[in-house]
């Protein structure tokens, strides 16, 4: 088998993009994936994969194209969840569903997917097998986790698993990657200080967080550098913070301060998050204030095997992309991460404009362009692999 012929044809274009634009219209958030993992599944039923697997981790997706023959499990993962945001911009294919929007190209990741498993379909692998998974919850760091937990991922564990992202900023079609840590891990940490309200005239006779509110507010972002860990490796960012109620005879006996934390791997993410809640346990004390901490939105740092984004890296070249150096590990975070503690894996990005706009905007759409180059990507490390 010539590892360099890929079996996917250009005609089914117009069906992915229209895939690609009704998933568009019918956006569903982190966790609640069902029509999503419906119009998936029956997509991909329809070309008779080996198994089909649903209800992974939540409402993922797995389909199984086997050769029969001994060989290597190769996983292709996607992600099914929108997000929480209206969507302003003026396309035909908007979504339908108010303070709902595919803002991160989830539904152009689909729809590659959608495109390898065609390609599968069409023409079998002769070794191992091919794997396309469509992952529930990605953009709360939890469908990842809850996938890889799920006892029906035994069946599928794979040996190498291999992810993309596009990112605006970078030239249409251009394509990056790197070996070693690419992307941060992530936690977000929500401090609760609990002291007691009095009368605005008599703020003695309470006791405000106020001042302790302050010093977080201060000391989180400085953090890192006061713990040495160097600028480019972790950083903490203020996301939100409150003092008491708005109202002017009141003086304050509650605050709440929320940060994310981010680092460059896990190690470090480790020692970041327990200095954090030093400070807070610290600071709370000082002040005779009670505290309460509670973490969400894990994600575990990506760190690409040095095999896997080699297999990356050929595909790239046999397509002839325009590369897009990436020097420094990508500060954002993709719970796809986690599938590295289980397989070799790579995650790449491809640019989806220099001017488009970004991941998250209300006004982002994927480029259908990068459908066809995904699927041609995608097919060929699997081609790799399992001929
Ligand atoms: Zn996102
Ligand atoms: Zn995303």
């Amino acid at each position: 088998m010539n590892s360099a012929s890929l079996a996917f044809d250009e005609a089914v274009m117009p069906e992915l993009v229209a895939l690609r634009r009704q998933l568009h219209q019918a956006p569903e958030v982190s966790g609640e994936e069902t029509a999503t993992a419906a119009r998936i599944k029956a997509f991909v039923e329809a070309l008779k994969p080996d198994a089909l697997l649903t209800g992974l981790g939540g409402h993922g997706v797995a389909a199984v194209f086997d050769s029969g023959a001994p060989g290597p499990s190769v996983l292709f993962r996607c992600e099914l969840d929108g997000l929480p945001i209206y969507e302003t911009g003026s396309i035909d294919w908007r979504s339908r569903i108010p303070g709902k929007g595919h803002l991160c190209g989830h539904d152009g990741h689909m729809a590659i997917i959608a495109g390898l498993a065609g390609a599968m379909a069409a023409r079998r692998p002769v070794r191992g097998r091919v794997i396309v998974l469509f992952q529930p919850a990605e953009e709360t760091g939890a469908g990842a986790a809850a996938v890889i937990a799920d006892p029906a991922f035994k069946a599928i564990e794979p040996d190498f698993a291999f992810a993309l992202h596009n990112l605006p900023g970078v030239p249409l079609g251009a394509a990056g990657i790197r070996a070693g840590a690419f992307n941060f891990a992530s936690e977000g940490l929500s401090i609760r200080l609990e002291g007691k309200t009095a009368h605005a005239s008599q703020p003695e006779a309470g006791l405000s967080p106020a001042a302790a509110m302050c010093e977080l507010i201060t000391g989180l972002p400085a953090l890192p550098v006061r713990i040495g860990m160097a600028p480019e490796d972790a950083l903490v960012t203020l996301v939100h913070a409150r003092l008491g109620e708005a109202a002017f005879g009141v003086a304050p006996g509650e605050a709440d301060v929320w940060a994310t934390l981010r680092s460059i791997d896990n190690d470090l993410q480790e020692r970041l998050m327990a200095s954090a809640r030093e400070l807070a346990t610290e600071v709370a004390a000082r002040h005779g204030l009670e505290l309460t901490l509670a973490t969400r939105d894990r994600f575990y740092a990506c760190q690409n095997d040095a095999e896997a984004t080699a297999l990356v890296e050929r595909a790239f070249a046999a397509e002839r992309l325009a590369v897009h150096r990436v020097d420094a590990p990508l500060r954002w975070s993709e719970d796809f991460g986690l599938f590295g503690s289980v397989a070799k894996s790579a995650l790449f990005v491809l640019g989806a404009g220099v001017d488009h706009p970004r991941l998250h905007n209300p006004d982002y759409d994927f480029p259908d362009v990068l459908i066809g180059q995904g699927v041609r990507l995608f097919e060929r490390v699997a081609r790799e692999l399992c001929g």
